[in-house]
């Protein structure tokens, strides 16, 4: 069984969207799927048509009362089996808290169930605390939903050392193996750049023993698309909703990507895989000096230092602006890979070194701030989201000033810039819960 934990901090990128649409489609595939909803928002339960209410069984139960796996999971459709959440759930931190083992609770209760299902997808709640601990303590491989736009990296620094801790101390085998673009409108330069941009970070961790030096930006992304918007609201997958929607092809695509991967006994580079069947709404070609003028959001590391140690820092005035994505005069085709000097009047974000920490400081950085840290809480109508930016709505915005900084011991961290009450009031990606 290959346990994927798909995950993000943030809610609103796709990480349910994801979950149900890929088991779907790789069930109909003809391989056996679990599913576990891990968030006590139990979208990934309703999503696939059940009411978490109705339900008494699931993780809940699996992390609090030793439940065994296959007597909490109900078969939602065939080759697909759901452990449900319920709203009982959000209690599950709380009482685990003076449990021993309680990170590795759903790992244990998994181990039974090994041979039973080709692919376990975990939806993890929007949150980097004990359930989502427990999701990354049972996975073999992490995938992140990112929807690509100028705020997409923040936090992205922090998810990574998170993963990077479980790896450690955990879960040796856990390692960061894809990045999928969710959300993605081809019109605009930036998700091209944040895509780039990412890759570029990635490939500056080959060769390390960090826990995301394999990881790879799917070669396919996910367009925007309402339909998958529409599908939760009847309780059915994008391809019982309808499935000849761009959501579904996407969906599709990424499942026939994953199976062809994991059926494969060596794994191959992404050059090469080919690309063909990507539409024009999926560009994959640099057109030149497209995004010249547009925001860049870059990663940067040191060359020195072990890439498990980077922090994201950002200046305080970048917090405060909103994602700017620039429509206007840009074509169909956009970049993926930018000329050199393409962004010379871009600001970066850098992910940068922290110089003087040392790791185990790092890993004291982060420790306090991920179990207590939470997001702004969201528009109610997620599918807002779905609404294209008003034309030319990227003029006269002054480019966010963004510095880097050097993290001193003394200074006390990054992560005091990503309190809840610093946090920037990320519009698109902020359907959080406290709890
Ligand atoms: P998360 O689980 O990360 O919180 P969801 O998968 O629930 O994110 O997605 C957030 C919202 O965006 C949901 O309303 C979902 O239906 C919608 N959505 C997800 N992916 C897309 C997409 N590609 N195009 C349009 N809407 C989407
Ligand atoms: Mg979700």
């Amino acid at each position: 069984m290959k346990t994927i934990a798909v995950l993000n901090q943030k809610g609103g990128v796709g990480k349910t969207t994801t979950v149900t649409n890929t088991a779907a489609a790789l069930a109909a595939l003809g391989a056996k799927v679990a599913v576990i909803d891990l968030d006590p928002q139990a979208h990934l339960t309703i999503h696939l048509g059940l009411e978490p209410q109705s339900i008494e069984s699931g993780s809940y139960r699996i992390l609090t009362q030793s439940a065994k796996f296959e007597s909490e999971i109900m078969m939602v459709r065939p080759n697909l089996w759901l452990l449900p959440a319920n709203i009982n759930l959000v209690g599950a931190e709380s009482e685990l808290v003076s449990v021993v083992g309680r990170e590795i609770i759903l790992r244990e209760a998994l181990q039974a169930s090994e041979e039973e299902f080709d692919y376990c997808l975990i939806d993890c709640a929007p949150s980097l605390g004990l359930l989502t601990l427990n999701a990354l303590a049972a996975a073999e491989e992490v995938l992140i939903p990112l929807q690509p736009h100028f705020l997409a990296l923040q936090g992205f620094g922090k998810l990574l050392q998170t993963i990077e801790l479980v790896n450690r101390r955990i879960n040796p085998g856990l390692k960061v193996k894809w990045i999928l673009l969710c959300m993605f409108d081809s019109r605009a330069s930036l998700p091209n750049e944040v895509k780039s941009d990412i890759e570029s970070f990635l490939n500056s961790a080959r060769g390390t023993n960090s826990a995301w030096a394999q990881a790879e930006v799917l070669p396919y992304f996910i367009r925007r698309n309402i339909k998958l918007a529409e599908a939760p609201s009847y309780g059915k997958t994008i391809f019982e909703y309808e499935e000849s929607c761009h959501g579904a092809e996407d969906y599709r695509k990424i499942a026939e990507f994953l199976h062809s991967k994991y059926s494969e006994p060596v794994q191959t580079g992404l050059s090469e895989i080919p690309l063909e069947g990507q539409t024009q709404e999926q560009p994959l070609e640099v057109q030149e000096g497209t995004s010249a003028d547009s925001e860049s959001v870059h990663i940067e590391q040191s060359s020195d230092v072990p890439s498990s140690e980077t922090e994201l820092t950002l200046a305080p005035d970048f917090e405060n602006q909103q994602p700017e994505i620039p429509l206007e005069g840009q074509t169909q085709e956009q970049p993926l890979e930018a000329p050199e000097g393409t962004f010379a009047d871009s600001e970066p974000v850098h992910i940068e070194q922290a110089s003087d920490v040392s790791p185990s400081e790092a890993e004291l950085t982060l420790a306090p701030d991920y179990e207590s840290w939470q997001e702004e809480p969201k528009p109610a109508d997620s599918t807002s989201q779905v609404q294209p930016m008003p034309e030319g709505s990227d003029e006269n915005r002054e480019k966010p000033p963004i510095e880097i900084k050097e993290i001193h011991p003394e200074e006390s961290q990054t992560s005091e810039e990503l309190t809840p009450q610093q946090t920037p009031p990320d519009q698109s990606e902020s359907n959080q819960q406290q709890y």
